[in-house]
C-alpha cells in the first residue's frame, strides 16, 4: 500500500523538499519538534531498516551523507543534532516508509 511518504516522492501531495536526486528525497516534517526537523528518505520502498538488504547498502550510506549536508546547509553542524529512525510500533513508527528523521537547533532532551 502507498504511503504518504510515496506520494510526495511522486509529486501527488506537496511537501517543503530540501533535496532530491534519483535515489533520495528530503523534507521538512509537516509537525517540527525543533527549528531544524527534516526527514531523509530513500525514493525505494523499504519499510523500515528490518527490511533493507545488502543491495542497500550504499543507498543507505548516501543518506548518512546526506544528513551531514543538511546539517551543514541548514547551520547545526556545528551545534549538534540528532538523528533517528523508528522503528515499528514500539519504535513509534508511523509512516511504514523508512525515513531518518534530522532534527536541531534547539538543545534537545531524552524525550525525542
Ligand atoms: P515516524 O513517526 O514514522 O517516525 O515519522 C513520521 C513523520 O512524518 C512524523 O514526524 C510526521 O510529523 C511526519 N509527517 C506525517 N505526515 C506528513 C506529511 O504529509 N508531510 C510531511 N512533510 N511530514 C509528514
Amino acid at each position: 500500500m502507498s504511503t504518504i511518504f510515496k506520494k510526495i516522492i511522486d509529486k501527488e501531495i506537496p511537501a517543503k523538499i530540501v533535496y532530491e536526486d534519483d535515489e533520495i528525497i528530503a523534507f521538512h516534517d509537516a509537525f517540527p519538534v525543533a527549528p531544524v526537523h527534516i526527514l531523509v528518505l530513500p525514493k525505494k520502498e523499504i519499510v523500515n531498516i528490518n527490511f533493507a538488504s545488502e543491495e542497500d547498502v550504499l543507498l543507505l550510506g548516501k543518506i548518512q551523507l546526506v544528513l551531514a549536508k543538511l546539517a551543514r546547509e541548514f547551520n547545526i553542524d556545528k551545534s549538534g543534532y540528532r538523528v533517528l529512525t523508528n522503528i515499528g510500533e514500539d519504535g513509534g513508527q508511523t509512516v511504514l516508509h523508512m525515513h531518518y528523521h534530522l532534527i536541531g537547533g534547539r538543545k534537545l532532551g531524552t524525550d525525542i
